[in-house]
């Protein structure tokens, strides 16, 4: 008999040689349903595997990235199948699950895939996998594998096989087809219900441009039809709502290669949101007895030796200045919390003054490859709006709570509906690699699991996922159209205290190790921007949109009373503009529309005459005539009620 762990740390007992899909059977025939792959002692396994030695296991489901990475791999099995059915001299490459999908590399010589072929390619997909085939792993000797694919002419696997040690060579079947692969199947092809070629795309041969030129076919695949209509309604959706697109018409943002790639330039418009935010989280932090730093953005690179960032950064990142001073170096900052640290430790410390919550809206420095810049999501230079809390272990759950607090009260105002939370603690079974001690880990790990509970925040809990220094909580949004985004995070961090020495004077009147939480409840400006416009389509809320009145005046007669309401709106503190174009009313509602303003006041004789405005509420509902003041009182107050919705509970 053998000793099975589960993640929860029972155990049961199972004959040696039991399959990971008979223990899920045993389970419940629920999970053996909806199970698609398992790991055994941390390495991803196919559910076919026999087990015969004591073992931890995990189950992962479609939820689990490990799930659909388990399908995806499989689903690319199918697809190499399925083109050498249409292309039997192709020569199959490699064919990884990719964050959304898989896809396949070939080089199929002298012909050519392309869209009108997508149709047949997915048709013989459905069929193939109707089959219900096993996919069974099988290992083969090296003499063996380069044999199977010399006499294939396929040069492309036998470099790979070259490269694989005798004796770790697995091949895999399923129906008529065999691959070489590591493995990490789902149970067959019959679980796969749809599946869509996205695109095809040149690719080179390991990357490498000197080498040949395969062709990639990207196909998603799921285990319900229904999953496919939704992602394809999504993607249509997405592409609308794309924040590079919106970000452009709206103009809030944009790049220049003379400025450089990746380093964004914040517009007016886009200015005027930004800084809305951030006034609004720094009003909040206020509240929560935040104190506002400014730190340079660069630092010696002495300080980055120390905090372990150079080693981790300044290889791979902007390389360090050099001054007129031999020897002398600086660093682009890459983490603000360096120069917290430096902060702390200016002055002696005891335990009646922690918390210190140390908050700087800190823009940061990374060397990101060309290839991956996108949008603002993927920058070279964005601002964290980030903060840390220096306090006792004690201190750790209440100050968890807090952030939590002020993440509430952000999505809220900001009508971020769904979140839930990842809670990323130790890999029980191999805790030598994190530094701190035991007691303080167990008691922060505590403090987040009993955080979440207490507010009723689902959350996830990832065994193995904290980072070496500490446990930490991130949270996802769901957004309209049902993409899940990570944003805010809250670390636990028992290194940087350690590495810079900080301490305080105890109770005891000893020295102790103040706990570092790091959070960034957006994580970076650019990135929540980003989200934030994929979420509304640049509809924002009225009392975040960078101009939430505009003014259209019939004719050019009544410029001059458009001018006045505009004052009036001013002194109010609302942001509005005057549309006074020698252009038709109509024209003036349908380009003002566009650019997705709350609020449009129509103003002519009538208006003019009565000291009114006729409001029309974006996207078309009007609202009839009222007298410009009660106008601006009722802004103000929608305004208001907005930003403290939070309070009323
Ligand atoms: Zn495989
Ligand atoms: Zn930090």
């Amino acid at each position: 008999m053998i000793n099975i762990t589960f993640p929860d740390g029972n155990v049961r007992q199972y004959e040696s040689g039991i399959l990971g899909i008979d223990i899920a059977k045993d389970i419940s025939s629920r999970l053996a349903k909806e199970v698609l792959s398992i790991s055994i002692n941390g390495k991803q396994k196919d559910l076919n595997h026999p087990i015969t030695e004591d073992a931890v296991i995990r189950f992962y489901k479609w939820e689990d990235p490990e799930g659909k990475h388990a399908f995806w791999h499989s689903s690319a099995h199918v697809l190499a199948q399925v083109i050498l059915d249409f292309y039997p001299k192709a020569k199959l490459t490699i064919g990884p699950s990719i964050e959304v999908g898989f896809y396949y590399d070939v080089d199929l010589g002298q012909e050519a895939i392309s869209e009108k072929d997508f149709d047949k390619i997915e048709k013989r997909f459905m069929e193939r996998v109707r089959e219900n085939a096993e996919f069974k792993l099988r290992k083969v000797c090296k003499v063996d594998a380069l044999d199977y694919y010399t006499t294939r002419n396929n040069e492309y696997k036998v470099e790979l096989i070259n490269d694989l040690e005798d004796g770790n060579i697995t091949f895999c079947d399923h129906s008529d087809f065999t691959d070489l692969c590591r493995g990490g199947h789902i149970l067959n092809t019959g679980i796969i219900k749809a599946m869509k070629v996205m695109s095809v795309a040149g690719a080179y041969w390991r990357g490498d441009e000197k080498r040949n030129q395969l062709t990639r076919v990207y196909g998603v695949s799921f285990p319900k039809q229904k999953m496919l209509d939704e992602y394809v309604l999504m993607l249509e959706e997405a592409k609308k709502r794309d924040h590079r697109k919106i970000g452009k018409e709206l103009e809030l943002f944009a790049f220049s290669q003379t400025v450089g790639a990746g380093l964004p330039l914040w517009l007016p418009r886009g200015t005027r949101l930004r800084l809305k935010l951030e006034d609004y989280l720094k009003k909040i932090q206020k509240r929560f007895d935040y104190e506002q730093v400014m730190t340079p953005h660069i630092g010696n690179i002495q300080l980055y030796k120390t905090s372990g960032h150079y080693a981790k950064y300044g290889e791979d990142s902007f390389r360090p200045i050099t001054t007129p001073q031999e020897g002398e170096e600086f660093l682009l900052k890459p983490m603000n919390c360096p120069h917290h640290c430096e902060i702390f430790r200016l002055k002696p410390h005891s335990y009646r003054d922690l918390p210190v919550r140390l908050a700087e809206f800190g823009t940061v420095y990374r060397y990101e490859q060309s290839g991956e810049l996108h949008g603002l999501t993927r920058v070279r230079g964005f601002t964290q709006d980030d903060a840390h809390i220096f306090c006792t272990p004690d201190q750790v759950k209440d100050e968890f709570l807090k952030v939590m607090d002020i993440i509430f009260i952000i999505f809220k105002a900001l009508n971020f509906e769904n979140f839930e939370a990842q809670i990323s603690l130790r890999d029980k079974n191999n805790q030598e690699k994190y530094i701190g001690n035991e007691e303080n880990w167990e008691k922060a790990e505590q403090s987040i699991i009993e955080a979440c509970q207490e507010k009723g925040l689902p959350a996830r809990i990832e065994y193995g996922e904290a980072a070496f220094y500490g446990p930490k909580l991130d949270f996802m949004v769901k957004d309209a159209i049902g993409r899940r985004w990570q944003l805010g995070t809250i670390q636990v961090d028992y290194n940087l205290p350690e590495r810079f020495e900080l301490e305080y004077t105890g109770e005891d009147n000893a020295k102790h190790r103040p706990v570092m939480i790091h959070r960034a409840p957006f994580g970076s400006m650019e990135r929540f921007v980003a989200v934030l416009i994929e979420h509304t389509a640049g509809k924002f809320p009225l009392w975040l949109a960078p101009d939430q009145v505009v003014i259209l005046p019939v004719s050019e007669r009544f410029n001059d009373y458009a001018y006045q309401v505009k004052e009036l709106l001013r002194s109010y503190d609302i942001g509005v503009l005057v549309d006074d174009r020698n252009e038709k009313v109509g024209r003036k509602i349908r380009d003002n529309e566009l650019k997705r303003i709350p609020y449009l006041l129509i103003v002519g004789e009538q208006e003019a005459e009565n000291g009114t405005v006729s409001v029309r509420k974006q996207g078309g509902k009007d609202l009839g005539s009222i007298k410009m003041i009660t106008f601006a009182e009722h802004i103000c107050e929608e305004i208001n009620k907005e930003m403290n919705a939070w309070q009323k509970e």
